[in-house]
């Protein structure tokens, strides 16, 4: 990398080390401070049925603009909540905010499930389900309208401790949905006693079918396994006719992706809900 090059190596990564640090530390007060001015918000992308199209959930995904930096990625500032214990707050602030949003669409006449993602420091918070709980209590949020999304690293942290509180979870009428499948590495004997209803396939996996033979073989796995398993199965990252196709030939029950549409700002979600959406029937016509 740059930091290694340069006539004097040494002093240049050393350079490199403190900017980074520096620059960490600028992030994480920048951070810090959206948090409590309420700078960040969520935007939803549409979940549909691969069949008719129908949308069938939305998911919560969090934005962050920064002055200096403009749009910063959840990849980036995610992980660095995760890093400076920001998660807290913040995840709380995304579960409120979600639920909030899934309350107004209900008394908008509009049954939509919301899905939000937990990054692993929440899911182990010990009062993470008291939490959930003052959430729905306090937006007035039916359960049943509320998706936590997991990804398999975070349950397979702690096998034992996770089964409890997805069964807690699963008792108050939550969907559990497992993000990013495929990626992690799933005991499938702990997958199985798993309240989970969804399965979603990552988008790594998706992005090369159906034309990569051995992502086409996983994905049409996946979608087995769940189907034997009882599970729903949800795609992530479709954005071709071709992609949603061979989804829609093995059985894929729910699609997310560019082709239905990108993360929306609330507003737009709801124009994009009046307007009505294209219709994914005819694959050959888009
Ligand atoms: P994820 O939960 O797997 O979310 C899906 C990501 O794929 C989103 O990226 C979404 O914008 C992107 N995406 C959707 N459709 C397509 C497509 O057709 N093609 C491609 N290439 N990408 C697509 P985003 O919003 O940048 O979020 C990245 C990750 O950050 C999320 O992955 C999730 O793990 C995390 N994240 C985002 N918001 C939150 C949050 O509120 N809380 C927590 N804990 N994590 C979050
Ligand atoms: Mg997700
Ligand atoms: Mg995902
Ligand atoms: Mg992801």
């Amino acid at each position: 990398s740059a930091k290694t090059s340069g006539k004097n190596g040494l002093c240049f990564y050393t350079r490199g080390m403190n900017a980074d640090a520096m620059d960490r530390i600028l992030l994480e007060n920048d951070l810090r401070r959206a948090i409590e001015r309420r700078e960040l918000h969520l935007h939803y992308q549409p979940q549909v049925d691969a069949r008719s199209g129908r949308l069938v959930g939305a998911e919560a995904l969090a934005r962050w603009n920064n002055r200096r930096l403009g749009a910063v990625s959840p990849e980036v500032f995610i992980p660095l909540a995760e890093e400076t214990g920001l998660i807290r707050p913040l995840g709380e602030w995304v579960l409120f905010d979600a639920c909030r949003q899934g309350r107004r669409w209900q008394q908008q006449g509009l049954a939509l499930p919301v899905a939000v993602n937990l990054s692993p420091a929440q899911f182990h918070q010990v009062d993470l389900v008291q939490v959930v709980q003052s959430a729905l209590a306090e937006t007035g949020l039916d359960p049943a309208l509320l998706v936590l999304e997991v990804t398999e690293s975070t349950v397979m942290r702690d096998v034992g401790e996770a089964l409890e509180t997805l069964k807690v979870l699963r008792e108050m009428g939550i969907g559990l949905a497992i993000d990013d499948f495929g990626t992690g590495y799933s005991s499938l004997a702990s997958l199985k006693t798993f309240p989970i209803d969804t399965l979603k396939i990552d988008r790594s996996f998706v992005r090369d079918t159906p034309q990569d033979a051995n992502s086409a073989a996983i994905v049409s796995a996946i979608i087995a396994m769940a189907h034997n398993l009882s599970m729903k199965v949800l795609a992530e990252g479709v954005e071709s006719p071709g992609q949603l196709e061979f989804l829609r030939d093995h059985g894929c029950s729910v699609v997310q992706g560019l082709l239905f549409g990108s993360p929306l700002c609330s507003s737009a979600f709801f124009d994009y809900l009046l307007q009505g959406r294209p219709c994914p029937q005819d694959p050959e016509s888009r």
